[in-house]
């Protein structure tokens, strides 16, 4: 195994009777990456995560993670190792600081270093003011950053989240995504994070991964990724309403292949690269055309993950994908 390299699977496979949940998964993941694993309800993410973490044993194939193999070297594994499953269960009836220094016990933090670590965890998950509280009258949003903490609280080098963001509002997301990114970047803590969000994936990971059916269709970064699906490229040209037409008829010329469609003052270009820009407007100029803006919109995440399930956004399917 590489040094840089935190988990290695080769042809993963973990079958329950007759589903097979994770199908030769082969991957490599370095040292303070975010990971992204994407795929829909059921892709087997969360069945890899209990693979990765000795929590359940392969059918097939083998893992190594931090050296270590989950099948015969569990514990020692998910000692160095944090998760943060998707429904992850607090004690409601405790408080907050209590829910965590039990956790610091149960993971052999030494007596001296509990308080100090709880209350620093605690202050990281903006969480000090209400640590005295019952977690029962947490809102969703505290109760999900005091997981998080939780899962922190022995200082793992290796980080699983499933879902870690789900059902939360926009404020308490950003917060969640500040943390991770704080870890990685900061800390550089590896992050295997496990998400439908395709604009959390997009801003916060390094590289992705897209399962499917228990197979991963795709791996790169998110704009490798997106290179592959480049046809989705297009251009949006604000420009003065009267010269509309000039400016259609020039787009067609430069650019035979592409179809642009206008609605306002704004023309839009499928199919057309950033490189073109400096061409396209000096022959719009060139046609008497007066160019307020052009911005380049590159394929996001989503754009990828639709054009490998053959689906565009919009389509019935993207309900069950979400
Ligand atoms: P979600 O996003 O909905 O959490 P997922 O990508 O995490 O889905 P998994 O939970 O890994 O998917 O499930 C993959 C497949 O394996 C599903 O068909 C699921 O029903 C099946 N599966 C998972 N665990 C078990 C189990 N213990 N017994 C039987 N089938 C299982």
């Amino acid at each position: 195994m590489k040094q840089d390299t935190v988990i290695v699977a080769k042809d993963l496979s973990r079958h329950f009777g007759e589903i097979v949940a994770v199908d030769h998964l082969t991957l490599e993941i370095h040292t303070g990456e975010i990971f992204g694993f994407l795929g829909h309800n059921g892709a087997g993410k969360t069945t890899t995560v209990r693979l990765l973490n000795g929590v359940l044993d392969p059918t097939a194939g083998s893992a190594h993670v931090l050296d270590l193999d989950p099948r015969t070297e569990g514990p020692a594994l998910r000692r160095r190792t944090g998760v943060l499953t998707e429904t992850p269960s607090l004690d409601e009836r405790l408080t907050g600081r209590e829910n965590l220094e039990i956790y610091a016990d149960l993971y052999g933090v030494p007596q001296d270093q509990v308080h100090s670590r709880v209350a620093e965890l605690l202050e990281r998950a903006e969480l000090t003011e209400r640590a005295g509280e019952k977690v029962g009258g947490y809102s969703k949003g505290m109760k999900q950053r005091l997981a998080l903490a939780r899962a922190l609280v022995h200082r793992p080098e290796l980080l699983f989240l499933d879902e870690p963001t789900g059902g939360l509002d926009p404020v308490a997301t950003r917060r969640v995504h500040e943390l991770i990114t704080h870890l990685s970047h900061e800390e550089q803590r590896t992050v295997f994070l496990c998400t439908h969000n395709l604009a959390e994936a997009q801003k916060l990971c390094d590289r992705v991964a897209v399962l499917e059916h228990g197979q991963m269709v795709a791996l790169g970064t998110p704009a490798e990724l997106a290179r592959q699906v480049g046809h989705s490229q297009q251009l949006e040209i604000e420009i003065a309403p009267p010269g509309m037409a000039a400016a259609i008829e020039t787009l067609r010329a430069q650019l035979p292949h592409a179809q642009p469609v206008h609605e306002a003052g704004t023309i839009r270009v499928m199919g057309a690269h950033r490189e073109t820009i400096p061409d396209l407007v000096a022959a719009l100029v060139g046609a008497g055309v007066r160019v307020y803006r052009v911005a380049a919109q590159e394929p996001s995440l989503e754009d990828v993950y639709f054009a490998l399930h053959g689906v565009q956004p919009g389509d019935e399917q993207e309900e069950s994908l979400s």
